[in-house]
């Protein structure tokens, strides 16, 4: 049979570069890796047996084995799965699977700029390449179940791989490891040592629920095991199932280690990283079923893409039925990884059936209650792996605000927000209530797009020089959850930037009856500059926000902000553009001057141009953008001439 050369593709020739200069301190995951694919493989050939009941394939005896060749120096992974057909060997195989993303090319770069490269393989995890950290070459031969053909990959982890049809390849997929030289000062990675591949083995992969066969080397009837020098063969070798196969989820807690959940989480998720938080769930009764949860500690790069695959795997009494199950938790905890074992589903039980599901959708409401109970545990029992949950998962925990009013109370209550009350530690909603002044009947927010923006804004001037706190929203659901919650503990959220502020009657306050003068020696003005700016504007009035700026846009109170108006826009959906609030600092010199000018002059022409001015720098000052951006830099750099 002719064998073809392929090229790796680019990201696949760095990554395999980290590989094989073995960057990443615990070689011994390669093996994890490995088993982990070969369960898959029988999980995959399981469910397509159950599908197709004419599919050609040997189900009788599903397993993984691993056989050593010490003096060859080899190390075998052999399932009898699913396989792979010859393209799906160079589509899999030869490519880096979830990962050929822009973001992951770019930090590949950077990693091996900055030797950094450990962090991303952790972060990535890399599947079957890892074997190249112990291995100078792999061969792979799998044929797929119901296909009659074989195919054989190869390579040294280099630039290239090659692939053959085979005619005699034996359902499944076996994956030859030519080990590197040894390394006579670690015995303890003596991959060719059976205790080293057991201990390995009991330490990743003990949950496995296939089982895991250490098999005798057939070499004239000798094992690698019994070459003990005596010369003598010992042919009544027989295979070591290595795990214990029981089901992390149907054990109890002091059963289990912390360790043993954590390999489990590595399994299902192909994150190498630890998880933040292990969830575990048991229900008896009619609707019986065990859930372990596993909250990640970092999120995925693609948590917010629309093909993201979220959910959790189901299993039915031990038996894998799916991965990405959706229908067990709501879209706002599609960071939750885990399984679910449930007793009273068909193993033929589909997408759709369980969309609908009745006991599927009791199992979800009391899954969804626990895991945010538990981030609720965690802000208390646990604050700095709650700061991290919430610095990685808090944004997409809000759609949840919106989306589910059961849970509404407590995940307002696990929520935190940057506020101006400290630069760097977020708040909780209870704790800004504890810290309001007196007579401050509401909680005040402003949306925008960082941190820095928000607080430049003229809106938080009044705020500021009251030291009333102000939280600072800068998520895109924020805009959105504010409007849809309404208040937290009977106070009102209200925006700065939306509607009258009255901050009350404290020190420094101006007098009632000051306000009114200043309405009346305005009102002229106001009136006029409503007339100029006609359609623009719905209202010019006086403010009582500004100390330092002159002017400042504001929204009704019920209107959309200008940044949810551009995320309908963004969504396709037609939204009007409501025209907004000019407000004026009476006190602000150029605002005087220009009240001055209007009840002294009779040509107000050159005033025009100031009242359009005056509205295109608040316009700016909010973030939006004038207009007619041409006309309005002419009309500045006019009057900057002007002033020369
Ligand atoms: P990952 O497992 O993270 O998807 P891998 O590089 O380990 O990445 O594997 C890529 C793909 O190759 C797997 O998703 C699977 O489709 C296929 N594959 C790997 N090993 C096997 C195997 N033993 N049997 C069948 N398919 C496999």
């Amino acid at each position: 049979m002719s064998t073809e050369t392929f090229e790796f593709q680019v990201e696949a020739r760095q990554l395999l570069q980290l590989m094989i200069h073995s960057v990443y301190s615990n070689k011994d995951v390669f093996l994890r890796e490995l088993v982990s694919n070969a369960s898959d493989a029988l999980d995959k050939l399981r469910l397509a047996a159950l599908r197709d009941d004419t599919l050609d394939a040997d189900v009788s005896d599903p397993h993984i084995e691993i056989e050593i060749d010490a003096a060859a120096r080899t190390l075998t992974v052999r399932d009898n799965g699913i396989g792979m057909s010859y393209d799906e060997v160079g589509r899999l195989i030869g490519t880096i699977a979830n990962s050929g993303t822009a973001k992951f090319a770019q930090e590949l770069r950077e990693a091996q700029e900055e030797a950094g490269a450990e962090g991303l393989i952790g972060q990535f995890g890399v599947g079957f390449y890892s074997g190249f950290m112990v291995a100078d070459e792999m061969t792979l031969l799998t044929r797929r179940a119901g296909e009659s053909q074989g195919t054989r990959w190869s390579s040294r982890g280099e630039g290239t791989y090659t692939l053959a049809r085979v005619d005699d390849a034996p359902q499944g997929t076996t994956v030859t490891l030519h080990l590197k030289p040894a390394d006579a000062d670690d015995q303890l990675h003596d991959y060719t040592a059976d205790r080293t591949i057991r201990g390995i083995v009991k330490r990743y992969s003990d949950f496995i629920t296939w089982p895991i066969r250490l098999v005798p080397k057939a070499v004239d009837g000798a094992t690698a095991d019994t070459t003990d020098g005596d010369g003598e063969a010992d042919t009544a070798a027989e295979p070591e199932t290595l795990n214990s196969m029981k089901a992390l989820w149907a054990r109890s807690r002091d059963e289990v280690s912390d360790d043993e959940y954590h390999e489990l989480y590595k399994h299902i998720s192909h994150d190498w990283r630890e998880p933040l938080e292990t969830v575990r769930l048991q229900a008896e009764g009619t609707f019986e079923y065990q859930a372990l949860l596993f909250l990640p500690s970092h999120a995925p790069h693609d948590l917010y893409n629309q093909n993201y695959q979220r959910g959790v795997q189901l299993y039915v009494k031990r038996v894998f039925i799916m991965d990405d199950c959706e229908a067990l938790l709501p879209s706002y905890l599609r960071f939750v990884k885990g399984v679910v074992d449930a007793a009273d589903l068909s193993l033929n039980v589909s997408r759709e059936i369980l969309q609908q599901d009745r006991h599927i959708k009791m199992m979800q409401r009391r899954l969804t209650k626990k895991v945010v109970s538990t981030v609720k545990d965690m802000m208390t029992a646990a604050p700095d792996r709650y700061a991290t949950f919430w610095r990685e998962f808090g944004a997409v925990l809000k759609e949840g605000l919106l989306t589910d009013s059961d849970n509404r109370d407590t995940l307002l209550a696990v929520s935190s927000f940057a506020s101006t009350h400290s630069a760097d530690e977020p708040t909780t909603l209870k704790s800004y209530a504890e810290r309001m002044k007196d007579g401050q009947d509401a909680v005040y927010y402003l949306t925008g797009e960082s941190r820095q923006s928000i607080e430049n804004s003229p809106h938080m001037e009044a705020f500021r020089a009251k030291g009333i706190e102000v939280l600072l929203l800068t998520d895109p659901v924020d805009e959105v959850w504010v409007d849809a919650v309404g208040e937290f503990d009977g106070k009102p959220l209200r925006s700065v930037a939306k509607g009258e502020v009255d901050l009350g009657g404290e020190d420094g306050e101006k007098a009632d009856g000051e306000r009114e003068k200043q309405g009346e020696e305005y009102a002229g003005l106001l009136g006029w500059m409503k007339e100029q700016l006609g359609e623009d504007v719905k209202e010019v009035r006086l403010s009582s926000r500004l100390t330092v700026s002159p002017a400042c846009i504001v929204s009704d109170a019920h209107d959309l902000t200008p940044a949810l108006e551009n995320m309908y826009r963004a969504m396709g959906q037609e939204v009007p553009r409501a025209p907004r609030i000019l407000e004026l600092n009476p006190d602000h010199l150029l605002v005087k001057g220009l009240n001055q000018a209007y009840t002294e002059r009779e040509d107000r022409a050159g005033l025009a141009e100031t009242a359009e001015l005056l509205h295109g720098l608040a316009v700016l000052a909010e973030g939006g953008r004038p207009k007619e951006p041409g006309r309005f830099v002419k009309l500045v750099a006019d009057q900057l001439e002007r002033a020369l």
